[in-house]
């Protein structure tokens, strides 16, 4: 199983341009980071992925990725000042520390067990070749990944 977080990089990187009455803010700097959320090959990633987990077995599941990044794993607490820069993640209530991104990675794989598969809405659709039964005789342990993808 992999799992992703469901990230919007069109929404992420609408331009901030605004229109000729009311002028965006920061069109500049939105600019930039526009260029490096698409630079990241997101959508690529995503792409490749996906046709790896043809292979039997395999299962990528997408999450909402709201608040994944300001909340403590291990008290679940939310709040942005929990997420100290980039990379520190220091939590306001319990006083967990992490590297932000894989606070974040937990939160989404924690999150994944109630997700909805990404390949058929709640599997009615699911394909046969990525959803094989088992081999007989054979439980099904599928294995398991952690994509963290850095937030900017
Ligand atoms: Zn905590």
């Amino acid at each position: 199983m992999v799992v992703l977080e469901s990230l919007r990089t069109t929404n992420m990187t609408a331009s901030a341009k605004g229109t000729i009455e009311e002028p965006g803010k920061q069109v500049r700097q939105k600019s930039g980071l526009n260029r490096a959320i698409l630079d990241k090959g997101w959508h690529r990633l995503e792409l490749a992925l996906r046709n790896a987990a043809r292979k039997p077995g395999t299962r990528i599941v997408l999450v909402d990725p709201a608040y994944t990044s300001q909340t403590c794993y291990r008290c679940k607490v939310v709040d942005a000042n929990s997420r100290k820069s980039q990379a520190e993640f220091v939590c306001t209530s319990c006083g967990h520390t992490d590297h932000a991104d894989v606070n974040a990675a937990k939160n989404i794989l924690h999150a994944a067990g109630h997700a909805v598969p990404a390949c058929g809405d709640l599997g009615v659709t699911r394909s046969v070749k990525q959803e094989p039964a088992p081999p007989r005789g054979q439980a099904h342990q599928p294995a398991l990944s952690l994509v963290g993808i850095p937030r900017i």
